[in-house]
């Protein structure tokens, strides 16, 4: 097969116009094209009055090899990558007849989930230990503080079947080097178990919270066909290691379990359980991360400036953004998550504690545009702030994150309102009294205050309210209409990614822990669900050559 790339057609080109331009490209009759799929389907909306569609296209021809010869010089047009994902090995059917621990996986979010997939698919039987209750469930109990402001703190937005990302927007794109097309397996999964085929090619696909909630219960269903076994409610709360090697875990229950080989795939929320790490001596280090405020628009506005006239256009969808600003005091502040059509969710974990994020449904179609607006921190802050005391330590950020989100629970009021403040009123340093033509989406609540500390506590560092003051302005030259007054910002967003990494070697296991595989973003290996679930399949790659004596790759 032949792919061609960057294949550029209007945006209301007539279907029969795709193969006409593909026959044209490859300069061949029309009946040597024997058939085409669509890899990638993008669009290049920078002239909204002429925006284009952007294919990758892979062909079969009656006979490839002349038109490879003749545009052998043409880097658009190369032979297609094999894309399909091979298993390293199969254990053998008597693997675990001699009483040999089953594989370990800890935490079922995209990188947990994807490990054991994978484990499964080669005969492994993972054991999968998640703190959280089966997705069903767990929805119920992420309503409860949304619309009552109850926190189940073992089931909620960030502990339970599917992850952090699975009340999300579900975006699954991912800027990570792909060499052996590993995010092609975690797409044709998904698909496999539910999700439309368009993730396949659209270059900025998304699933919508109330997909992912089937789909993760088909993926559970598959692993356990196939000889694994899933646990909710089983919170891991000790390590034994000896001789630098893992040799169980303990649950909350008390229950003791033999594990050699044991994927740590928490998430980035697992506070509780890092502590208990650290304590065991696994090495880990502090690392940098972003605090902010999530942002709300109407998406019409968002739609209007990016797509112009094509509004509105079934093909273009609601739109996104993606903006960046170098602020003056050196710090970089940047849109994170954004959720076209959206709510901001309350993301807690922990009580009397206020975190934000961003979801949307496959439909996209709510009123406001949300994304984080959000500030690099670094672990130096964590000191400079007195947020944390005593020796230096890989948990200072964690100490820092619950500073702000009690802050922010504080300034809310109780019973888990954030706190929030016009866009106008936030540039002027002074305290919103009423809301504009903006209604945020923030459930249990938004209370209207000062977040810049001008007129109180404030709800971040004065360093990162400085920079986003300069930077929401300098967005409006990117996005017409962005600094409107009337948009809401509410706070804070604390969890952009982990604070600390569970540094790993080559071989993905642990620097000081033997048959430790730290895995996905808890452990600093990963930022969004393509990535954590890419790592999954690597850290059970990196299991299975344990287990089953393979040669390294
Ligand atoms: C509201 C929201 C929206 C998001 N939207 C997107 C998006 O649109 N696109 C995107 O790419 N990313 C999105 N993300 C980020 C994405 O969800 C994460 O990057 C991804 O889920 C990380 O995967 P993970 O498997 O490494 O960790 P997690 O998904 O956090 O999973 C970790 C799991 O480990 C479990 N666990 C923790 N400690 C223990 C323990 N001691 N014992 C047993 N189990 C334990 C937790 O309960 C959890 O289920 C969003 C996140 C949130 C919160």
């Amino acid at each position: 097969m032949l792919r061609i790339t960057e294949l550029r057609l209007p945006l209301d080109h007539p279907e029969p116009a795709l193969r006409a331009a593909i026959v044209a490209r490859l300069g061949i009759p029309d009946d040597q094209l024997t058939g085409f799929t669509v890899f990638k389907r993008g669009y290049d909306a920078r002239k909204k009055t002429a925006i284009v569609l952007s294919y990758t296209v892979d062909c079969e021809l009656v006979d490839e090899a002349p038109v490879r010869a003749r545009l052998a010089a043409d880097s658009h047009v190369r032979p297609s990558p094999d894309t399909r994902y091979r298993h390293l090995a199969h254990a053998p059917a008597d693997f675990f007849a001699a009483g040999r621990p089953r594989p370990v996986v800890v935490g079922f979010g995209p990188c947990g989930l994807f490990a054991a997939l994978v484990l499964a698919q080669m005969g492994l039987h993972p054991l999968v230990l998640e703190r959280g209750r089966a997705v069903r469930q767990r929805t119920k109990d992420t309503w409860g503080l949304w619309r009552q402001g109850v926190l189940d703190a073992e089931s909620n937005v960030q502990f339970g079947e599917g992850g952090a990302g699975t009340f999300s927007d579900g975006k699954l794109w991912s800027q990570i080097s792909d060499p052996r097309h590993l995010t092609r397996k975690v797409l044709t999964e998904f698909v496999q178990a539910g999700a439309p085929d368009e993730i396949l090619y659209v270059s900025k696909p998304h699933i919508g919270t109330f997909r992912l909630v089937s789909m993760i219960e088909k993926m559970r269903a598959q692993i356990e066909s196939l000889g694994g076994e899933i646990r909710f409610e089983a919170r891991v709360t000790d390590l034994h290691i000896e001789d630098g090697a893992v040799r169980g875990l303990a649950l909350a229950s008390g229950e003791l379990i033999d594990a050699q080989h044991v994927v740590l795939a928490l998430g980035h929320s697992a506070r509780d359980t890092f502590t208990m790490l650290h304590g065991r001596g696994v090495y880990m280090e502090a690392k940098p991360f972003s605090i902010g405020v999530r942002i709300e628009h109407p998406q019409g506005l968002i739609d209007r400036a990016r797509f112009g006239p094509s509004a509105g256009h079934p093909l273009l969808g609601a739109a996104d953004y993606k903006l960046v600003h170098h602020a003056k005091n050196g710090r970089s502040v940047y849109s994170f998550c954004m959720c076209p059509g959206g709510t901001v969710v309350a993301a807690t974990s922990e009580a009397e504690r206020v975190v934000t994020n961003g979801m949307s449904q496959y439909s996209r179609n709510e009123r406001n545009a949300n994304a984080g607006i959000v500030v690099g921190i670094n672990p130096q802050d964590y000191r400079q702030d007195g947020l944390s005391e005593g020796p230096v330590s890989p948990l200072d950020g964690m100490a820092f994150q619950r500073f702000w989100e009690s802050r922010a629970f504080e300034l809310g009021g109780g019973g888990y309102r954030a706190p929030g403040q016009l866009l106008a009123d936030f540039v002027k340093r002074q305290p919103s009294v009423a809301l504009g033509n903006v209604e945020p989406s923030y459930k249990p609540g938004v209370t209207l205050t000062d977040l810049t500390g001008r007129a109180g506590p404030p709800a971040l560092p004065a360093y990162v309210t400085a920079a986003m003051r300069e930077a929401l302005p300098a967005f409006e030259r990117q996005i017409p209409g962005f600094a409107m007054p009337d948009a809401v910002l509410t706070g804070v967003e604390t969890r952009t990614s982990s604070p600390l990494r569970i540094t790993r070697g080559r071989d993905y296991q642990s620097l000081n822990v033997r048959g430790l595989y730290p895995a996905g973003e808890g452990a600093g290996y990963a930022g969004g669900i393509m990535s954590a679930g890419v790592d999954g399949i690597e850290a059970a790659e990196a299991v299975a050559t344990q287990m089953l004596g393979l040669v390294p790759a």
